[in-house]
């Protein structure tokens, strides 16, 4: 009991969101146990609790990758070096981000090794074996890895040296299947992260100066963090025949030509673990969607120093029926007070808490209380686990038409510069503006206000009048943000 003030403080501890994000979002990664820093410089540690999450998303993922006809494998973490500089703007492009293996076993190594920033060098090189002829398309191979980018400036989850993440790699006949297959992928990028994250997104295509170092067209999802400041969530490439052509996969085609194969690949990262954390996130900690949420119901028991026997039976029932229709339930049964079980679980985000208390039990009832709103009722526990069930599909809900409220409050078109550069010196959000297509224009702007163009979405007209920073007619549409 003597330790309980030092925990009392601990969950208080957090900075408010309101009043500095970036320390409010590195408290909520450190205190809800999501992640620690690690004696790797740049490296963290994703603790129990943030794993939980991320397998929740890749779950999701991972079942509607392999329901589009996908199917996983596993390739090296080593790429000879040779390999990689095999696509010209693919070295250059993540040159400055690579890591080298030079010795093993006690020897320099004849040819040096990278660790793999990303895999399309080394997949080209097996498709380049396994492909001959059109019958041997599509290939769909994804991959789940971890992958080294040497960066500077790190934070948790959102920009960490080693990351985790899923790689798609396809090959195809013609340049039309290759497209279809990037943008079906961005729809499913964009289904996970709406349906499943409660996190709205901006589907678009990248500039030529943000796309893939080797791609043709990169697309991208984008998403609105709780601070105004944009997310790139998620990416998906159509290579083209680049790397066809540069790793020589080839094929007989139905009319007996030899051709190079159309590829894609696609890939998100833990990243989305941040966004997850920035889009819902309020000044008490984390507030996680039910549907990634490690316990999306936490049973806190109340009772006088006898709380065991009076208290505990009833609770251990309520767990064993949610558990029973699929709910992911814990039950606090530490000795600390309620109220500061209460603080801890609101910190960590768990959707629903059920306070079961003698007097409850007495009138066959719970005392539920909602994360989101904070709203608390009464309910039977007759058909408990029904309700609870209707609630979280409430809560799910919520989040998203709140995060999209949020985004849509902060997006804002303009036609000058002069207003494009006052609203990215006050409240940030997505600015849509229309842009003449030049990448002068496109790092002049960034330059001036650091704000990037995050994508060009699919579906937005055909933009009237004037880039607003050079005055030409303008060629696209563009949302600009300042990003992470
Ligand atoms: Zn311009």
């Amino acid at each position: 009991m003597s330790k309980q003030p030092v925990k009392e403080s601990f969950v208080k501890e957090i900075t408010p969101r309101s009043q500095d994000f970036s320390a409010w979002y590195v408290d909520v990664v450190l205190k809800a146990e999501l992640a620690d820093y690690s004696p790797v410089k740049g490296c963290m540690v994703i603790r129990p609790y943030g794993y939980a999450v991320w397998e929740l998303i890749q779950q999701a993922l991972d079942s509607r990758i392999k329901a589009t006809g996908h199917v996983n494998a596993y390739f090296p973490l080593f790429i000879p070096n040779s390999l990689l500089t095999k696509e010209a703007e693919h070295v250059e492009g993540f040159a400055p981000q690579v890591a080298y293996v030079t010795h093993g076993g006690g020897e320099e190594l004849e040819e040096k090794l990278v660790v793999r920033p990303t895999s399309e060098a080394i997949i080209g090189t097996m498709y380049a074996k396994w492909v001959q002829s059109w019958r041997d398309l599509p290939i769909l191979i994804n991959q789940w890895a971890n992958v080294v980018r040497w960066e500077k400036k790190t934070y948790p989850f959102l920009r960490t040296t080693e990351f985790l993440w899923q790689e798609g790699h396809t090959a195809h006949e013609t340049e039309k299947e290759a497209e279809d297959e990037t943008l079906k992928i961005l729809d499913l990028y964009a289904e996970v992260c709406e349906v499943v994250l409660g996190m709205p997104v901006v589907k678009g295509r990248k500039t030529e100066s943000e796309k893939f170092a080797g791609a043709l067209r990169t697309y991208s999802i984008e998403a609105l963090m709780g601070d105004g400041r944009a997310l790139q969530a998620g990416t998906s490439h159509n290579l083209g025949q680049n790397f066809a052509k540069a790793f020589d996969i080839t094929f007989q085609s139905r009319d007996k030509t030899v051709e190079h194969v159309w590829g894609t690949s696609w890939g998100v990262t833990t990243r989305l673990v941040g966004g997850v954390i920035m889009v819902h996130g309020d000044d008490s900690g984390l507030v996680l969607p039910p549907a990634v949420a490690p316990y999306q119901v936490v049973v806190v028991p109340i009772g006088r120093d006898n709380w065991r026997e009076t208290v505990l039976p009833t609770a251990l029932e309520i767990q064993a029926q949610l558990r029973a229709a699929g709910v992911r339930v814990t039950l606090d049964e530490r000795e600390e007070r309620p109220g500061w079980k209460f603080a801890e679980w609101e910190m960590r985000g768990v959707p629903l808490r059920l306070e079961l208390g003698p007097k409850d039990i007495e009138k066959s009832a719970v005392m539920i209380a909602r994360r989101d709103t904070r709203e608390k009722q009464s309910l039977p526990m007759a058909g408990l686990a029904e309700k609870v069930r209707s609630l979280l599909d409430e809560i799910q809900k919520n989040l998203f038409d709140r995060a999209i409220a949020f985004r849509d409050e902060h997006t804002q078109r303009v036609a000058t510069y002069a207003e494009f550069k006052a609203i990215m010196e006050g409240r940030p959000g997505f600015v849509i503006a229309p842009w003449c297509g030049t990448a002068e224009c496109e790092a002049q702007i960034k330059a001036e206000t650091q704000a990037t163009i995050r994508n060009m979405p699919l579906d937005s007209a055909k933009p009237g009048g004037t880039c607003i920073r050079c005055d030409k007619p303008a060629t696209a549409e563009a949302w600009f943000a300042k990003a992470y």
